[in-house]
């Protein structure tokens, strides 16, 4: 069954909490320009926040704005992405670059309806740029969510957890209030930090007294 509102909302509470104390700090965290933001989320996507670090400044310092990256020659642009891997995402960078060098003011779009329009830009990158670049009250849900919704809550979950309604529903109400930025922030920082895949550190976990997961026992099944 999925937690009630006010659980959601103290939860947050607790994270933000946390967040302020253990937040990490990135490039692409000191700023708000969307453009930076889009392009640094797209670059996480399936690649660990050290390895995005370097190539996030050689491509910020090349294309300081769309149309830089929509004209740079082929091989430019290659390079620059290449030390990311997974070489069949870079067209989507060009193909994000264009339409955003070709739209008035190369304005990056606020809205996840918006977003989602962008080539090869799905749910996630959407969520977290509307929320992180502009503070839009929108939600974000990928494996680390799931996995922290799962445990904390005592929620079931299927194979695509990141799919089911429940749990949209509980990241849409964690994600409306007036910080929604750290409040998704504070999560995915959680999920890496603290609420580990294999290893959940639950013996320093500052919302373990509420954890269903460690109430129940099941952390030491984790070891
Ligand atoms: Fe995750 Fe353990 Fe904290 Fe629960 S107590 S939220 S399982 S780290």
């Amino acid at each position: 069954m999925a937690p009630n509102q006010d659980n959601i909302k103290r939860f947050r509470r607790q994270l933000l909490r946390w967040f302020g104390l253990h937040g990490r700090d990135y490039p692409w965290r000191r700023t708000r320009n969307p453009w930076r933001v889009l392009i640094a989320e797209m670059m996480l996507q399936r690649t660990k926040a050290d390895q995005v670090e370097r190539v996030y400044r050689d491509f910020f310092t090349k294309f300081k704005k769309p149309s830089d990256a929509a004209n740079a020659s082929s091989r430019t642009f290659r390079s620059t992405l290449l030390p990311l891997g997974l070489h069949w995402r870079i067209g989507n960078f060009r193909a994000v670059a264009r339409v955003l060098a070709a739209t008035p003011g190369e304005r990056v779009p606020r809205t996840r309806n918006e977003l989602r329009l962008l080539p090869g830009v799905g749910d996630y990158v959407a969520g977290a740029v509307s929320s992180v670049a502009f503070n839009q009250r929108e939600w974000i849900v990928d494996a680390n969510v799931v996995r922290v919704f799962r445990r904390f809550f005592g929620v079931s979950t299927s194979k695509e957890g990141r799919r089911d309604r429940h749990v949209i529903d509980m990241a849409i109400t964690y994600s409306d209030c007036r910080v929604t930025r750290k409040a998704n922030l504070a999560i995915l920082d959680f999920a890496a930090l603290v609420c580990l895949p294999q290893k959940p550190r639950c013996v320093s976990c500052p919302v373990r007294k509420d954890c269903e997961f460690y109430q129940k026992g099941l952390a030491r099944f984790t070891r």
